[in-house]
């Protein structure tokens, strides 16, 4: 850590809380899976698949995940990971790879200390890495960047480490340096210990064979890196360290310096290498920032706040789970905390860790973890739980959605129970839930077309209720700020593009930029705004 950062406990000091953003394809999962096996969570790789599969057969909705090979929902794991100095506590949040669901995903991201940015060796910055990069860049995350699929045909290390400083603006400071490439791929100079790390292709689960190297002129390298590519690889690391950046701990924690690791997690290679550079460079459990203070990961009061709800995790028990970042204290079951908006203590008796595909009771928590707590819906993304302390953390957004359709119960008798579906999908953070003031019926917003497929399968399969989703005669939604006058003046010359969310605040539609511009020019003291903040 750095020389100047207070000390934390050693319980806190020894967590990283961390998401993976990458590409669908890139290799997330399979680096998952084995993170989760060098973190001693599982006996063997391919079992987090494996366990996934057996829990998504049970329903429809998660079998359309799995046909389109999306992950829809994200989750929490946690794991220990050992160096010979000290033990650590991994805890990686699971971000869902799939555009359409970019909004749970930002806020995913303000529940972590640092991301891992899983690149395609062959493809290099793609689509979606760029999205998430750019916000974890809005939060200044530090990143670690592993570079997969080395073991086929890839770029040129130059060309993607230039691509990334280009492309993302941020500079990149080999950690490891690849040695041939594509079938040529023999393994991995460390840059920042001077190993050798050579790759095993018989054995996919084998940890890399390592080698002390008493610098490039070890004679030891001529030893183990083939003639053919000895010269190459020299001038590479030579060309390597004149014109790239060295490591600096001070830059990577401000996030304008990336670790770029080379391997290939398919073949185990590389990954415990990037996990050591997690250990190593952490950052420990961050400050959360929040109102009217603060809150640092040394408190010795326990405070934490929700990122996300899932619900009906278990469709026959319709329990949500919230989960909840801890931003300080030491938290212990059973304990009673105040859930901050409703003013109310809530006792948290059966608060779960995930470790690994497992849910367990959590005995114990420390700041930096993440807990899940099964409720009936009072817990909402952006609540506080705390001690007593009325604080209010900040920076989680809501977006406004970018797609509206009107939504019917397939049975008009039924409209009741869809409000109940919608209201709990709101809550979620699934979608926006719009009641317009003079309208009947609900209209829903998402950011993404695939949402609504999403949740009308949801709607049937949670709540027995089939429903049917139509265009809507609005297209933008935007939140009306402004004093109870200024507001009500608004609502009351414009009933026809009023409606509220599931908060009930009041939000303004319409299908015409023009009426936007019509509102800013003819009432300058409301705002429109296409964020909120949940918390
Ligand atoms: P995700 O969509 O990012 O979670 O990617 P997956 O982990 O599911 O990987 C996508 C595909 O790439 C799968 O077929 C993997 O087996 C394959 N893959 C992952 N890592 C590697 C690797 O290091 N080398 C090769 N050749 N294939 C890999």
């Amino acid at each position: 850590m750095l020389d100047n950062a207070p000390q934390l406990p050693p319980e806190i000091s020894r967590r990283r809380t961390f998401a993976i953003i990458s590409h669908p394809d890139a290799g997330k999962t399979t680096l998952t899976e084995k993170f989760l096996l060098y973190g001693g969570a599982i006996q063997m790789a391919g079992q987090v698949r494996a366990k996934g599969e057996a829990r998504r057969t049970r329903s429809d909705f998660m079998k359309m995940e799995q046909d389109r090979g999306i992950s829809v929902s994200a989750s929490a794991m946690s794991f220990d990971y050992h160096t010979p100095e000290r033990e650590f506590r991994f805890n990686l949040v699971d971000t869902p790879g799939h555009s359409d669901f970019s909004e749970d995903t930002y806020r995913t991201l303000t529940a972590v200390d640092a991301a891992v940015m899983v690149i395609d060796g062959a493809k290099g910055v793609e689509s979606q890495t760029q999205k998430l990069f750019e916000v974890c860049r809005l939060r200044d995350l530090p990143i670690l960047t592993f570079c997969n699929k080395m073991d086929r045909e890839s770029r040129d290390t130059f060309e993607i480490i230039d691509e990334i400083q280009e492309n993302l603006a941020i500079d990149v400071t080999p950690a490891s340096w690849p040695i041939g490439r594509g079938r040529d791929f023999v393994g991995c100079y460390d840059l920042l210990r001077d190993r050798l790390e050579l790759m095993d292709r018989a054995d996919r689960n084998k940890i890399s064979e390592s080698i002390a190297i008493e610098g490039l002129d070890d004679p030891k390298l001529a030893e183990h890196v083939p003639a053919e590519l000895l010269d190459t690889f020299l001038e590479e690391i030579e060309m390597a360290r004149e014109l790239l950046p060295a490591m600096d701990h001070k830059a990577f924690l401000e996030g304008t310096l990336t670790p770029i690791w080379f391997g290939s997690a398919i073949n185990s290679f590389g990954v415990q290498e990037l996990m050591s550079g997690i250990a190593e460079f952490g950052p420990e459990p961050q400050p959360q920032s929040a109102s009217p203070r603060q809150v640092s990961a040394d408190e010795k009061k326990v405070a934490g706040f929700v990122f996300k709800v899932q619900a009906n995790m278990d469709p026959k028990h319709r329990d949500r789970v919230a989960f909840v970042r801890l931003a300080s204290g030491h938290f212990q079951r059973g304990m009673k905390l105040t859930h901050v908006r409703s003013k109310k203590p809530m006792a948290i008796s059966n608060p779960v860790l995930f470790l690994a595909a497992d849910r367990e009771l959590a005995e114990e928590a420390w700041a930096g973890d993440i807990i899940g707590i099964p409720n009936h819906g009072q817990l909402r993304i952006g609540d506080a739980l705390t001690e007593g302390e009325a604080l209010k953390f900040t920076g989680i957004p809501s977006f406004a959605p970018e797609l509206l359709q009107t939504v019917r119960a397939g049975d008009p008798m039924k409209a009741k129970h869809l409000e109940k579906a919608l209201m709990q999908f709101a809550e979620e953070g699934a979608a926006k839930v719009f009641k317009p003031s003079i309208a009947s019926g609900f209209i829903v917003g998402v950011v993404g077309a695939l949402q609504f497929e999403v949740l009308a399968s949801r709607i049937e399969l949670e709540y027995g209720l089939p429903v049917r989703f139509e265009p809507s005669q609005f297209t933008s939604a935007r939140w009306v700020h402004g004093t109870e006058e200024a507001v009500d003046k608004l609502v009351n010359a414009n009933k026809q593009h009023i409606a509220h969310d599931n908060d009930g605040d009041v939000v303004f539609l319409t299908r015409l930029q023009w009426d936007i511009d019509r509102v800013v020019r003819d009432y300058p003291d409301v705002t429109l705004s296409n964020t909120k903040e949940m918390m």
